[in-house]
């Protein structure tokens, strides 16, 4: 125990309680809204729909606080509980490479983590997904679920984990800058194998048929300038009733895919619009300024690390003894706690992501019709049951998305 451990256990109590008060005012906002539906979406959504959404919206937020705290209770528990020492003094006693034993043992805490984490999970779909009608999955389909990402995690988890380590142990004070090449490099490969190679094993994709629908998507893609891999249909539907679109891959191996819940819900026009939106952040640069600013910020976590490394309060303030001080518990314990305290510019990320839909929507109004985006849009909140009336200040730091009035409103100053 020194100061750090203070100033990391103040750290999680602001931001837990920061977390809390938000949910609160969320849940709170949603309930005063509830009985009324917001005038622009008057005759668009039915009383019963806006309500269920604010019983899922309730029902979701209420997990999340269970989950939080059991995610406190873990974080305690491995951190200045004494977890890494126990795993990395066991994984040493039967392992004799020091690397491979930080590699078990760093391993066999995220496994912990993931077990412990399945309740929630179980609970989520069958209980609260399965109440408001989204479910469609099998606990037969969740267990396989489960034991293919475990596999997935594993088989690519482990190697580059051990990469890291090594570079970590033999490169010298430059270790981090090496670590850095090596993940941008390796999440550059798993964006572009992602399409082909590992959302294959746990969906099925089929080419979209020929017809009204493909000339529709396909005129829209050359207006726009834009080649792809292929346009795809995804059997979403086996797992859940929410409905998405997405782009995924780089470069040439770049695939759109639409979850076939959502083609069976939105009419042509408004699957156009959607599209056109999605087309809108890579034409208006998104993804590669998404890409570059994660970089830089890797860059600098692993900087940090490559200062904290040497630091032994970064050890013992965070409940690891002296003789377990290695590259690998620094690594791990950088994994665990740095979230802690960058929590605080989640608003910052939120504000920019709000910013690239507002462009990326401004985009879909220019190449296909306002008008057609917005009813996709109204329907796809209904049928996903998204509130449409989220506390100011709870978006304002959770929402990847501009909320739905405002959103709406914005299109329609466009249309
Ligand atoms: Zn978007």
């Amino acid at each position: 125990m020194n100061d750090f451990t203070t100033l990391f256990i103040i750290a999680l109590l602001i931001s837990n309680s920061i977390q809390f008060y938000l949910a609160y005012r969320h849940g709170k906002f949603v309930d005063q809204h509830k009985n009324a539906v917001p005038d622009a979406f008057k005759d668009k959504v039915p009383l019963a729909a806006h309500q269920k959404a604010a019983a899922y919206t309730q029902a979701k937020l209420s997990l999340g606080k269970i989950d939080e705290v059991i995610g406190i209770v873990i974080l305690l528990g491995i951190t200045l509980g004494g977890g890494i020492n126990w795993a990395f003094a066991y994984a040493a006693s039967i392992i004799t490479s020091p690397l491979w034993a930080g590699v078990a043992a760093t391993a066999g805490i995220f496994f912990v983590m993931s077990l412990v984490d399945i309740p929630t999970s179980l609970y989520q779909t069958f209980v609260i997904e399965e109440k408001f009608g989204f479910n469609k999955s099998s606990i037969g389909q969740f267990i396989k679920d489960l034991v293919m990402q475990t596999l997935l995690g594993a088989v690519i988890g482990l190697p580059i984990l051990a990469l890291i380590l090594w570079v970590m142990d033999n490169v010298g004070s430059t270790w981090w800058i090496w670590a850095w090449a090596i993940i941008m490099g390796f999440s550059l490969l798993m964006s572009w194998l992602y399409p082909t190679i590992i959302a294959p094993l746990f969906n099925k994709f089929t080419p979209m048929p020929e017809g009204t629908l493909k000339d529709r998507i396909q005129g829209l893609l050359a207006r726009c300038g834009f080649n792809s891999q292929g346009i795809f249909i995804m059997d979403g539907s086996k797992r859940s009733g929410h409905g998405n679109a997405y782009f995924t891959g780089l470069g040439n191996n770049k695939r759109i895919v639409f979850f076939d819940n959502l083609v069976e819900s939105l009419e042509d026009e408004e699957l156009e619009a959607v599209l056109a939106h999605e087309l809108g952040h890579f034409k208006c640069k998104h993804v590669i300024k998404m890409l570059i600013s994660t970089s830089i910020m890797s860059l600098i976590s692993l900087g940090v690390l490559g200062w904290l490394i040497d630091q032994d309060w970064f050890y013992t303030g965070l409940g690891v003894a002296l003789e377990q001080k290695s590259h690998a518990t620094a690594l791990l314990l950088f994994m665990l706690v740095s979230s802690t305290f960058t929590f605080f510019m989640q608003p910052i990320s939120a504000y920019f992501q709000r910013k690239f839909e507002f462009e990326a929507d401004s985009f879909a109004a220019e190449h296909a019709q306002a008008s057609k985006l917005i009813s996709g849009l109204v329907k796809l909140y209904e049928e996903n049951a998204n509130t449409l009336t989220p506390d100011p200040l709870y978006s304002a730091f959770h929402y990847s998305h501009p909320p739905a009035a405002i959103r709406i409103a914005h299109l329609n100053a466009k249309s």
